[in-house]
């Protein structure tokens, strides 16, 4: 992981800069000047830009600095990290000292002796992160057997201490790390599986359970449930922690419903939630309780609980091995869904896992290579083949089979036409799926999103999903809104699928962000690199996540 950091004055005079350009910190301190970024203590902002997480410490001139006068330290790490901002917050608060105390004593002209103490604090908060990783217990397994639909996995025993970051490698099911796992994106060798890539034959089997002839997606629960312990393990000390502590002064009587709002509104968007959903999710609350007196902090958190809760709950089925069946048993054409989204937010890798899925339930699966546009995208897809293939040669359970239908690179009709054979061969194949893999592009860009109406018109699929990422945040809303629309007045998105998420730890409030701009359900949750990783929501966990 890489970190850069600047140290700067109010006036926007940079003091020192730290492995870094200037440029991706100038959007920050706009944010700063405007006051959009998240308050995590006095003086400690969070804002998330470009998908990379910002965080700026203002350290006030007085007389503990002498004349150092008024001082920002910011910085910004690649968005996959859940480090605990209060260790974020010491660190940078100690690089200001460092900084303070060197420029009064005169003595760092070059900046060397700061390069070194600067090195050594960032050093120490990625050690810190590193030890809690490594102290972490494998994940306990249970056999695929017996349990009934939403059973959920058990829960991970962890090291004491801040959060860690979460992604899965150091588990016992994949043991190469999480760049390598899953990552075919910049176009690995044709049709090979990658170094490392064997252990891709160890699957997780506590991700999925068995209920009669089914093999369902497990709930997610263990991510959630890692954050809820975290939570509860800082509050057991001597000082409450976080969120409770700033309302804990409203228990006991009747609140101003307009002063716990506001905390509320702050909170929601310190969860990720776009600050525009968080307003109309809090007005309506407001006008829930308009006529109600006595209003309790109890009966607050009550009533956005239960608006969060119907937020997030499907109001359409969202079982689709019985929509395949169903359409299985009518012998027609075979079921299709297709995949969307921007680029790199994970379109193959759960089009590839959902391939996996559907495998483990004996269904005979096409993947249709429709991003003709990404030089690489049809290799991708080819090495995902080959490793499900491989996978499902040596399984004893399955009788399903799995191909790739490319037909290689092309513009203009190429991708209407790969999507039109795919299904037609697929028909005569006997193929029950055909699973459409289509370019990544950018929402707000009008020329790239057209062709999706053409693409969805001509192939109909069964089923079309986004999938957003988790990290994304305000302009998640956005993105939602705009694929949902890009395929005319009469088709809509069927469903998401929210990828990443076992990288935000408890921000979950992009599944808000994109569920409430478009009315359409979420699907599944991807939870990292593997084929396995892949879970059904658990609207009750996400929910308890953005109330804490
Ligand atoms: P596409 O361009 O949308 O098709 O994106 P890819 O499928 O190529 O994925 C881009 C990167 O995201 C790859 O490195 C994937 O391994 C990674 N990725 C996809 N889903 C997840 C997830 O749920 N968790 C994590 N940690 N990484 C993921």
């Amino acid at each position: 992981m890489s970190q850069s950091l600047i140290i700067f004055r109010p006036s926007g005079k940079v003091e020192y800069q730290f492995n870094t350009k200037i440029h991706p910190f100038n959007d920050l301190i706009s944010h700063i000047v405007n006051e959009t970024c998240i308050d995590l203590a006095p003086n400690f902002v969070t804002k998330t830009i470009s998908q990379k997480r910002f965080y700026s410490l203002h350290r006030k001139g007085g007389d503990d600095v002498g004349s150092s006068g008024d001082l920002y330290a910011a910085l910004y790490f690649d968005a996959v990290t859940t480090i605990d901002s209060e260790k974020i917050r010491s660190t940078l608060n100690g690089i200001l000292k460092t900084f303070v105390k060197l420029s009064e004593e005169g003595d760092d002209e070059d900046h060397s002796k700061l390069k070194k103490l600067v090195d050594l604090q960032f050093n120490q908060l990625m050690k810190l992160k590193q030890s809690e990783e490594s102290a972490t217990p494998v994940r306990e397994r249970t056999p695929l057997s017996g349990h009934a639909s939403g059973t959920s996995t058990p829960s991970a025993k962890k090291a004491k201490g801040g959060k860690k970051m979460r992604k899965w490698d150091g588990e016992e099911m994949i043991d190469f790390d999480g760049k390598e796992a899953l990552d075919y994106s910049n176009g690995q060798v044709e049709g090979e599986v990658g170094e490392g890539d064997k252990s891709i034959l160890n699957i997780d089997q506590t991700a999925f359970v068995k209920d009669n002839d089914l093999v369902l997606v497990n709930e997610l629960n263990d991510i959630l449930n890692e954050s809820d312990d975290e939570e509860q393990e800082e509050g057991a000390g001597t000082q409450k922690s976080g969120f409770f502590s700033k309302i804990s002064s409203y228990f006991g009587g009747a609140i101003n419903v307009d002063e716990v709002s506001k905390k509320f509104h702050d909170q929601l968007i310190s969860k990720n939630i776009a600050p525009q959903t968080s307003k109309s999710i809090i007005e309506k609350i407001k006008l829930k309780l308009q006529n109600k007196s006595n209003i309790t902090m109890a009966v607050y958190q009550q009533t956005l609980t239960d608006e969060l809760t119907k937020i997030l709950t499907p109001n359409v089925s969202t079982d689709l091995l019985y929509d395949i069946k169903k359409q299985k048993t009518r012998g027609t054409r075979p079921y299709v869904i297709s995949v969307v989204g921007v680029n790199g937010v994970g379109k193959s890798t759960n089009l590839a896992k959902l391939a996996y899925w559907f495998l483990q339930n004996n269904l005979n699966v096409l993947i249709c290579a429709c991003d003709t546009f990404r030089s690489g995208a049809v290799e991708q897809l080819k090495v995902h083949v080959n490793n499900l293939q491989k996978l499902n040669d040596m399984s004893t359970t399955t009788s399903s089979k799995i191909e790739l239908f490319e037909k290689g690179y092309g513009a203009g009709d190429h991708v209407v036409q790969t999507a039109k054979s795919a299904i037609q061969f697929a028909t005569d194949e006997k193929f029950d799926i055909v699973l459409i893999d289509t370019a990544g592009r950018t929402h707000s860009n009008a020329k790239l999103m057209a062709p999706l109406k053409k693409f969805g018109d001509a192939a109909d699929p069964d089923k079309i999903i986004m999938v957003g990422e988790a990290l994304v945040g305000t302009d998640s809303v956005e993105q939602a809104i705009n694929f949902n629309n890009a395929f005319g007045n009469k088709r809509n998105l069927d469903f998401f699928i929210i990828s990443k998420v076992d990288t935000v730890g408890d921000l979950v409030g992009t599944m808000i962000n994109m569920v409430m701009a478009t009315k359409v359900p979420i699907l599944f949750v991807g939870t990292g690199q593997t084929y396995t990783d892949i879970k059904r929501l658990s609207v009750k966990q996400v929910v308890e996540m953005l109330m804490k």
